[in-house]
């Protein structure tokens, strides 16, 4: 982007110095909070005409600058104002710098972009010959653009206030330059010299160019079709895309800022025709002349405003537009270009809204929506809010977020109710935007469709608070001044939440005008009652051990929709919820009558993608239906289609899409499959409880075991999930050659297999195999026939539980290990955890599965359970057992928190060999190839 250097700046406080000196007097008073040990700073800044107090800050510096801040606000003073050259240094810049454009010099020196349409100006024939079209001095020179800005900061919103500054700049030139107000155009008085026109370069490659046609529509949608450029050798390709657009040549043409970039990185321009002034206007005499007020600008101009363009880029469009990625560089004096295709063009447009950003990062366009609370670092995906609002911000050309922190209420509270304030902008086009949208500040009012049956969180008190000010590029105008009420404990949050109201704020703007932003997508439990019987059809849970066949409809473990008509929602907010999803288009089987098939094509899907309920982070009806599932569970169902834009930015055949899209599609389809659940107090409780972490303690307490048993050669690890006991054994010298894991997690053998990759050499190990074998520890394999070791940490809970008597029969009987480890939370100790203010959720609805430590399990065993099913397989395997655990004390009542049995071999019995290999290996490493597999 074209754009002058700056010197730099003076601060706020150099600022009041120049002005004031010795008048201005800073005093800085300490103030104590209670709940803080570091002392705050808040600092009175004392002016000849009044003063100014700052909020509270940690450093004194801080406190300084945020009261010199508040007292240029007050005297109106806008900090870049100062350092820029003046306004007539300015025009004489640009005199000078137009009479060297025009110079024989400039014509041949380098790969100057503008050298380049200089020349190819001088290919035309007729009266064109060498007219240079204003729009394209404005554009590509970056003298000529900051002297602009300097004259007035609003030409970055609109180019043909800049084409018209250029003009009367070199209407002083007329000696050299001939302007051509009727056709936008400056063209040199004396010809070129002829040896200088001789030698330019007249081949060029005849090239095609698609790029996007935006057919502005007097009522309704603008509508958006593919468009060829096709630039033959020796064109100026300006000429080219005016006279698609129906214009006789490229100086009819104005082009818009660089906005949104192809896949392969070239920037987008929106080209348009100078739109034409209303005859009856009579205010506005000259191009870029605007009117001063505030009414609907449109109005002026007798071409109708292309809403698509013009969000885009971001600058107001009129009439038909084209976007295509075309034109010079620095590096040649060849054109360069990509294609802008149908799905690129509705990509940047989705990209240009906050909710867009959030979509794109999360590569799930339909599924995902931004959310509106920021609860945990860990539970947020993609970049944070706070980075967020700052790509935002650029996009738009808005200067940075400003944000503000204060520790103790500052205003009264019926202020602080009026905190969402937007500002008028005096440049702004849209007549609606002068709107003054009053939000109230607290968290509740974003609290989605469920949460009036639930009691409210508990609001702080005391904390921090954030608030923030968004201004325009040139500092001159306030476009959002929002001040949420909450509090946070921590400040980190109390940004990121404020962050994230400006986002949503945003957000609603551009998603949906009419959207009401105190209420973002807010559905009543009544209608999602109503989708829900209507549409949704969750299937059976597979028994873990059938995971291969096909999901069968079964009808005993199929939710009765006539007898339970009310969803219930069975996980709470707060949970981490992981799911694999696919979203298609389908259209009626009846509209194609004649084949009687469906027809639907694939839009988006997710293999396995991760969000926390209850933070409105995907699509409603998404997070409701799976907020009902349990793991394992597939639902199917069908939704409203969103907007066509955001469908074909999402679909890899975009022509076959839009054709279905036009052919009366049903709707969405989708299809979600739960795979797993985190409770939300979970991993916090398991943190704050125990040290090291009890999964950390647990493999601890296996690798010291495996370490002792010192004539031990093979290891399998039943259910060995992503791998932290096998990653244990790479790093430690034990007896072992030969270990294996099995899991029936595609997901989790992937990490482990990725993980034991990257460990592999490191450690001390005395390796000599490593495999992976995908398949259910319900089933025996005969390749893990007469293993030393077995270990079976924190899985049998995931099974039913007669399962999990098979599973230690199989085991005790067929691969007769020496030594069996197996682990299991113990339910007795629940009571502890549950005591934890941590655990105190108020969410009734789960009240039957919190009993449990986390979603996934179908039991938990207490001590003596765990020791009838231990003890009695012991037994009838000839073994003997004896129990222990990690976390807590196994003296104490309720014993360990994670309880262990310890099976040891008595003696050895010859068993019958059974020969049948159901694993799949999935990886493998043996040390004397060195080979791996995957
Ligand atoms: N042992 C690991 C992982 C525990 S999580 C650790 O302590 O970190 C439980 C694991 O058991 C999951 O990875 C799950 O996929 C796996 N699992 C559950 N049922 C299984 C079955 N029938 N066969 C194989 N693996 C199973």
């Amino acid at each position: 982007m074209a754009g002058g250097e700056k010197k730099q700046s003076l601060s706020p406080k150099e600022i009041i110095h120049h002005k004031f000196v010795v008048k201005a007097s800073y005093r800085i008073e300490q103030v104590h909070v209670s709940s803080q040990s570091n002392c705050l700073y808040r600092c009175h800044l004392q002016l000849p005409e009044f003063s100014v107090v700052s909020n509270v800050f940690k450093r004194k510096k801080d406190a300084e600058l945020s009261a010199a801040e508040l007292a240029l606000e007050k005297l109106g003073i806008h900090p870049q104002d100062d350092d820029d050259i003046t306004v007539e240094q300015a025009w004489d810049d640009m005199v000078e710098r137009i009479k060297y454009i025009f110079s024989d010099e400039f014509l041949s020196s380098g790969h100057h972009p503008l050298g380049s349409h200089l020349r190819a100006t001088l290919l035309r024939d007729g009266e064109r010959h060498g007219s240079v079209p204003l729009s394209i001095i404005a554009a590509f020179d970056a003298k000529i653009n900051s002297g602009c800005k300097v004259i007035n900061p609003s030409v970055d919103q609109d180019p043909i206030l800049a084409m018209s500054y250029v003009m009367k700049a070199a209407a002083k030139l007329t000696d050299y330059i001939v302007v051509s107000p009727h056709v936008a155009s400056l063209r040199r008085k004396n010809p070129y010299p002829p040896a200088i026109v001789e030698a330019l370069d007249t081949h060029g490659e005849s090239i095609k160019v698609e790029a996007v046609y935006i057919q502005c529509a007097t009522s309704g949608e603008e509508v958006v079709d593919p468009v060829i450029l096709d630039i033959s050798s020796g064109r100026y390709y300006l000429d080219v895309i005016a006279e698609k657009l129906g214009l006789k040549d490229g100086s009819q043409l104005i082009i818009s800022r660089t906005f949104g970039k192809t896949p392969s990185g070239f920037e987008c321009r929106v080209y348009s025709a100078i739109p034409k002034l209303n005859p009856s206007d009579k205010s506005s005499k000259a191009y870029g002349k605007r009117p001063a007020d505030e009414e609907d600008q449109s109005s002026h101009f007798k071409t109708p405003w292309n809403a698509k363009a013009s969000s885009a880029c971001g600058q107001d469009i009129h009439g038909d537009a084209i976007v295509a990625a075309v034109g010079y560089s620095w590096r040649s004096n060849d054109i360069e270009h990509d294609d802008v295709t149908l799905k690129s063009f509705y990509r940047i447009c989705c990209g240009m809204s906050p909710n867009g950003i959030y979509k794109f990062s999360r590569q799930a366009l339909i599924a995902a929506t931004l959310p509106f609370s920021f609860t945990t670092k860990s539970n947020w995906r993609g970049p944070l809010p706070r980075e967020m609002l700052s790509i935002f911000c650029r996009q738009q050309q808005l200067a940075e977020p400003v944000f503000t922190i204060s520790t103790s209420p500052v205003k009264p509270l019926s202020e602080t109710l009026r905190s969402f304030k937007k500002l008028k902008d005096s440049e702004s086009n849209d007549g609606n935007n002068q709107c003054v949208n009053e939000y109230a500040g607290s968290d509740d009012s974003f609290n989605h469709y469920n949460s009036k049956d639930e009691e409210e969180l508990p609001v702080l008190e005391s904390g921090y608070r954030c608030g923030v000010k968004i201004l325009s590029k040139s500092l001159q105008d306030l476009v959002l001044d929002c001040s949420p009420g909450s509090f946070y404990e921590k400040e980190s949050h109390a940004i990121q939440n404020a962050a994230l109201k400006a986002l949503t704020w945003f957000g609603s703007l551009f998603d949906d005008l009419d959207a009401d932003p105190e209420q973002p997508r807010c559905y009543t439990k009544g209608q999602m009652n109503w989708m829900f019987t209507r549409n949704v059809m969750i299937k059976g849970k597979f028994p873990s051990s059938k995971r291969y066949e096909q999901p069968a409809y079964d009808e005993s473990k199929t939710m009765d929709m006539d007898r339970k008509p009310k969803r219930v929602q069975t996980i709470p907010n707060g949970s981490l919820v992981s799911i694999s999803y696919s979203v298609s288009v389908e259209v009626e089987a009846d509209f194609w009558g004649r084949t009687g098939k469906c027809l639907r094509e694939l839009i988006e899907s997710n293999e396995e993608i991760e969000f926390e309920v209850g933070v409105g982070s995907m699509n409603p009806h998404l997070e409701s239906v799976v907020t009902q599932m349990s793991v394992g569970q597939y639902a199917c169902f069908i939704t409203n289609m969103p907007a066509e834009g955001l469908v074909l930015a999402d679909a890899s055949d975009t022509a076959r899409t839009r054709s279905l899209l036009s052919k009366l599609a049903a709707g969405l389809e989708y299809n979600v499959h739960l795979l797993g659940v985190k409770g939300p107090t979970e991993k916090r409780v398991e943190s704050v409880f125990f040290k090291p972490q009890l999964s950390k303690q647990r493999v601890g307490y296996a690798v010291k075991l495996i370490k002792e048993s010192s004539a031990a050669s093979t290891l399998v690890d039943f259910g060995c999930g992503s791998g932290s006991l096998l990653e244990s054994l790479l790093e430690v010298p034990t007896s072992l050659q030969t270990i294996v894991g099995v899991d029936i997690s595609e997901k989790a053998l992937d990490r482990a297999a990725k993980m034991v990759d990257s460990k592999l050499n490191k450690g001390a190990c005395n390796l000599k195999t490593i495999r992976l074998y995908d398949g259910s520890i319900l089933e025996f394999d005969s390749r893990l026939h007469g293993i030393d070791i077995a270990t079976c940490l924190e899985v049998i809970e995931r099974m039913e539980e007669d399962e999990a008597f098979q599973f230690g029969k199989t085991v005790l009987t067929l691969s007769r290990p020496k030594l069996l480890i197996v682990s299991t939370p113990n339910y007795e100790y629940n009571k502890i955890l549950h005591k934890s203010s941590l655990y105190h959720s108020k969410d009734k609805s789960i009240s039957q599965r919190s009993k449990f430590r986390s979603h996934e399990h179908k039991f938990e065993w207490t001590r003596a359970q765990f020791n009838h099913w231990a003890s009695k397989l012991a037994k009838s395997h000839n073994y003997s057992v004896e129990f222990s655990g990690v976390g807590g004390s196994g003296n104490v009542d309720p014993g360990f928190a994670s309880q262990i049995a310890v099976f040891k071999r008595k003696s050895f019995t010859e068993v019958k060999k059974v020969s049948t290999q159901p694993y799949k290996v999935i990886w493998e490493w043996t040390r004397a190839q060195g080979d791996k597999k995957n």
